[in-house]
């Protein structure tokens, strides 16, 4: 099945993990695909001697207002239509509350959400021309239930789930859907970091008794980028093995 065919989408942050993932299963799927990163030039090298010239990648910072107007004006001199936006990119940077520094909380809320906001804004434009498109942003379940040590992560991420539904709710009459899914414990770089009797603590908890893979996102987040999920928007889609129900 080519779900994807003659589609063009943008990943942000898609060197590796969850977005590297997405972008996978989108070029498998028919799409081109245009990603960003930060600071991984060769990572991104790697992903376009890989795919050729079904993926550009693009040094774009996701904080950057005038840089995701300046990605989507590219985007549509290159190829005249963006169909998909994946707002991905994403950082943490845990901490109690007592010890959490004004510049870690900042940080945060620019990277998570001020990201989906700057390239939402600037993609508005010819998504309403189009007609059409699927914007998809990445939360977490941390963003429904919160969690200790992460308040700047979870605020980021319960700001996210409220954009998508009041994006949902301003843009449904013109066909554009947005919706957001809500990964919970995926095994990728950034949880590397974590203690690994933590992390088996947390396999444990999970129904489905393992870490989620960044494909297991991909597959949802394709469900919700193609045509199959044309009657769904405003959604919460959780990725999480049962762990929040
Ligand atoms: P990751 O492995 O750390 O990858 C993050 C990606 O984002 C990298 O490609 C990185 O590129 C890019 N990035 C970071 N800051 C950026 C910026 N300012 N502008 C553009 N790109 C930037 O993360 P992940 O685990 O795959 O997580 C991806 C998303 O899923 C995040 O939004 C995260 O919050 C969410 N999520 C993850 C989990 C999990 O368990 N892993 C659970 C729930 C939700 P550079 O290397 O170039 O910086």
């Amino acid at each position: 099945m080519n779900l994807l065919e003659g589609k063009v989408a943008i990943v942000t942050g898609a060197t590796r993990g969850i977005g590297k993932g997405i972008l996978e299963s989108f070029v498998a799927q028919g799409a081109t695909v245009i990603f960003t990163y930060i600071s991984s030039g060769s990572a991104s090298e790697d992903l376009v001697n890989k795919y050729g010239d079904k993926v550009i990648g693009y040094q774009s910072d996701a904080t950057d207002f005038d840089a995701a107007y300046k990605l989507v004006d590219d985007v549509m001199e290159k190829f005249g239509q963006i169909d998909i936006v994946v707002n991905n990119a994403g950082i943490t940077k845990d901490n109690l509350l007592m010890r959490m520094s004004h510049e870690d909380w900042q940080k945060v809320i620019r990277v998570n959400l001020d990201s989906a906001f700057n390239l939402t804004k600037a993609v508005l434009r010819p998504m309403l021309k189009q007609r059409k498109g699927s914007i998809i942003n990445i939360t977490s379940i941390v963003g429904i239930t919160g969690n200790a040590g992460q308040a700047n992560y979870a605020a980021s991420k319960a700001g996210m789930i409220g954009f998508t539904k009041s994006i949902a709710q301003e843009l449904g009459s013109r066909n554009i859907r947005c919706n957001a899914i809500a990964p919970g414990f995926i095994e990728t770089a950034m949880t590397e970091k974590l203690d690994q009797k933590v992390v088996e603590e947390w396999r444990n908890n999970i129904p489905l008794k393992r870490g989620g893979s960044p494909e297991d996102v991909a597959n949802a987040c394709l469900f919700l980028a193609s045509d199959m999920a044309s009657y769904i928007t405003g959604q919460v889609v959780s990725v999480d093995g049962g762990l929040h129900m």
